[in-house]
């Protein structure tokens, strides 16, 4: 329940202006809590006088029972055409959808932003059933005490049984502090979620270093909560037939809650820096590239392709590129139309980086190597006399006087 300690309240109404559910009100200057209070959270940061807290009992197992239905957090970015879902909401809505007809349940997805949010129907075409639109003039850009006030506060009132957010920058910001604020569980960068036959979620994640997939479950606290790591799940194309609803959900939102300002926003300063869990082609170098000289030729075929570079842990431990260019399962997880391996061995924990490429192309002096076996197409042979002759096949095939 909530506590409030009359001796510290002075009866200032912040925590009345900032409560989306009116369950606080300022009676003869001291706070008094209404009995609809969700416990959501949202006023006890912002009591200048710390007079709130919250005690929450252990929920009984029939109270688990009545949780139900699986919500993801459709987190929106700013691209030249607009604001648009990011890509991992797709996963995410696809796996989530998998999910939700496992368990007989509806799966909603939560966008929060100002007058500009625009293609919800998309979100229903991906696999929702549900659109629950939070609008706000003070979620124009993401902040986090907004978007963690706002998504505590449809926790409370709608209870899901599972809630999803994508393992990007802004996901694993806010999921862990509603989970602190709720006091809920949390499984972070997640590569593979299922269900058991306890109805539970099966949250997979490395754990050790990478050294074992550990298997998860959060049987005491609802909702499970979960970040997933992007590219770890395909999504099909829209389905234009599909029906759902959007659904308005009232936002309640105080400056006064609001720690942090959007002071101004700096575009990447080159097209190289796009990260390599956005990018469509990647030229991805290993150990076998011998050098780090010989980077530039991988840097000169990625340009070419329209691409970027990444690589192994090898050459990140050789402080040849740094740690956001590392692709695999210490690494960042990814998903591109096309991926080149140059000089990559294919060891395990590299390939669960990869593999999920759309086309695979391997470059090894060695006919044995293991990244073959996952590979589309294979040139045996020593990279550094190859590249040079795929890189001017390709500046001759885009040559204006090329007949091809
Ligand atoms: C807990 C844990 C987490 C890990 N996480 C990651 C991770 O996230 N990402 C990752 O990549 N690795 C990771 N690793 C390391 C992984 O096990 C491998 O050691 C690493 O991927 C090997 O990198 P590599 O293929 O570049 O180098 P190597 O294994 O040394 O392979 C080099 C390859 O280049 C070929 N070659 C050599 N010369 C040439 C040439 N001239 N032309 C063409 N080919 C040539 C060789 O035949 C060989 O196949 C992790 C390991 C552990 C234990
Ligand atoms: S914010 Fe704190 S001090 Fe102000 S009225 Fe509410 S409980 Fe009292
Ligand atoms: S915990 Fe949430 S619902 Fe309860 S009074 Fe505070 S802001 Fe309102």
């Amino acid at each position: 329940m909530l506590k409030i300690d009359i001796k510290k309240c002075t009866g200032c109404k912040i925590c009345e202006k900032v409560c989306p559910f009116g369950a606080i009100v300022i009676v003869d200057k001291i706070a008094q809590m209404q009995d609809n209070c969700t416990l959501c959270g949202a006023c006890v940061n912002t009591c200048p006088e710390v007079a709130l807290s919250i005690e929450r009992r252990k929920v009984s197992e029939k109270e688990l029972m009545l949780f139900s239905g699986i919500f993801i957090w459709g987190e929106y970015e700013e691209k030249d055409e607009g604001l648009i879902p990011k890509k991992v909401v797709k996963e995410l809505l696809s796996q989530g959808r998998k999910l939700a007809d496992r368990l007989d349940q509806a799966l909603a997805v939560v966008v929060l932003g100002d007058g500009r949010l625009t293609g919800l129907e998309t979100l229903i075409a991906n696999g929702a059933d549900r659109v629950i639109r939070c609008k706000h003039k003070l979620l124009g850009r993401y902040t986090a005490d907004s978007f963690t006030n706002v998504i505590s506060a449809v926790i409370s009132k709608e209870k899901p049984s599972i809630f999803l957010f994508g393992a990007t920058p802004n996901g694993r910001e806010l999921a862990p502090r509603v989970a602190a604020r709720l006091h809920l569980g949390l499984t972070a960068d997640c590569t593979g979620l299922d269900i058991n036959e306890k109805g539970e979620m099966v949250q997979t994640r490395p754990a050790f270093g990478g050294n074992i997939m550990a298997s998860i479950v959060s049987p005491y606290t609802r909702p499970q909560m979960a970040t997933v790591r992007p590219n770890v799940f395909s999504f099909g194309e829209l389905d234009n037939s599909r029906k759902g609803e959007i659904q308005d959900f009232y936002v309640v939102l105080s400056p006064a809650s609001i720690r942090t300002k959007v002071v101004a926003i700096e575009k990447l300063r080159d097209e190289r820096e796009v990260s390599i869990e956005d990018a469509d082609i990647i030229v991805s170098a290993g150990r076998g590239c011998k050098k780090k000289e010989n980077l530039k030729l991988i840097r000169e075929l990625a340009e070419e392709l329209g691409g970027v570079m990444a690589g192994s842990r090898s050459i990140v431990e050789l402080d040849w590129i740094p740690h956001t260019r590392q692709v695999g399962q210490s690494g960042l997880t990814v998903g591109p139309q096309l991926y080149i391996a140059v000089g990559i061995s294919g060891a395990i924990q590299h390939l669960v980086g990869m593999s999920s490429a759309k086309t695979i192309i391997a470059i090894n002096k060695d006919p044995d190597a293991p990244i073959f076996k996952v590979a589309d197409l294979g040139i045996v042979g020593d990279a550094i006399e190859i590249l040079p002759v795929l890189i001017k096949e390709l500046k001759k095939s885009q040559s204006p006087c090329s007949n091809s």
